[in-house]
């Protein structure tokens, strides 16, 4: 199901403006090309997944539409409702523009897992340590209510530092659902989950942007927003995304529906193909022809 329809107005058909707009956008880290020049468009309601070899620029894309890098072309470069993250300084508008889900999640891990939800609506960690000495009775039952949403309501009171991985990814979702912003980008999710925690993560990451259920405050929103994730796993992509886009030397190697990608099409992507890349085969092993 693709999100991307043209609105009809009468007899004339007109596509909508793109949600997330990325005009030859690129990255060099001193001598190491982050990414290569590259454009994309993303409209309200696609669910985009990343995939790519190790070092293929995922991270780097998602930081630059995260605001947390300057593309080399200036911050223009990249636009999200009109915006450019880079130009907005962390606090509520660059937080109600776009939100990340990183790789290790960010939790502070000393602060009661409440606090780190409240952070999601505060959108900057200073702000969120000016009020730890506050109680606010709604917004603490606001945060109750994003941790039931991902069923760890009885940890609201711990420490994150001793959550399991899957219970830290739910915390950081949680204040993804505090947060609420337009885009929302999260980087390999669940790479260090099991199969089954994968499949729950990835649900309720596709439930902060395809659902209003998603959200601590129902903004009626959902039909608005986009998901971009990397991940590697061709069942889940095909499961929770609407597109996926494939990263090779930090270049744009296909862009697809999320329905056509089989293993075959990843396979050659990650040089999985019948020589395994440049790996020797074992001695003994390696009977095959031609
Ligand atoms: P991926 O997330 O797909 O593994 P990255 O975006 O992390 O890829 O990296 C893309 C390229 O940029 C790699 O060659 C990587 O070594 C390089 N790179 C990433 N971050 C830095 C950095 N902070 N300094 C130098 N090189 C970097
Ligand atoms: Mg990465």
């Amino acid at each position: 199901m693709s999100a991307v329809r043209p609105v009809r107005t009468g007899e004339q058909v007109a596509t909508p403006e793109p949600l997330i707009t990325i005009k030859s956008a690129a990255k060099v880290y001193g001598n190491n090309r982050g990414l290569s020049p590259l454009n994309l468009a993303i409209h309200a309601g696609e669910r985009v997944a990343l995939v790519g070899p190790s070092g293929s620029g995922k991270t780097t894309l998602l930081r630059l539409l995260a605001g947390a890098l300057v593309p080399d072309e200036g911050p223009n470069s990249v636009s999200i409702n009109g915006k450019s993250p880079a130009n907005l300084k962390p606090g509520r508008e660059l937080a109600s523009l776009v939100g990340i889900v990183s790789q290790r999640f960010d939790l502070v891990p000393h602060l009661p897992v409440m606090h780190n939800v409240l952070a999601g609506r505060l959108g900057h960690w200073s702000l969120a340590r000016s009020i730890l000495s506050l109680v606010w009775p709604m917004e603490r039952r606001a945060a109750q209510q994003a941790l039931a949403r991902v069923g760890i309501a009885d940890k609201i009171n711990e420490r994150p530092g001793r959550l399991s991985g899957g219970e830290q990814q739910r915390v950081a979702i949680a204040r993804m659902m505090m947060q609420s912003p337009l885009v929302v980008l999260a980087d390999e999710p669940v790479a260090s989950l099991d199969p089954a925690r994968a499949e729950e993560g990835m649900a309720l990451l596709v439930g902060l942007v395809h659902s209003d259920l998603g959200h601590a405050n129902g903004d009626g929103r959902s039909s608005e927003r986009a998901l971009i994730a990397s991940l590697h796993t061709a069942s889940l992509i095909r499961r929770h995304f609407t597109r996926v886009v494939g990263l090779r030397d930090s270049r744009v190697h296909f862009d697809l529906p999320a329905g056509e990608l089989d293993d075959a099409v990843l396979d050659e992507l990650y040089d999985l193909g019948d020589g395994y890349g440049d790996v020797e085969p074992l001695a003994g092993l390696a009977a095959r022809d031609g």
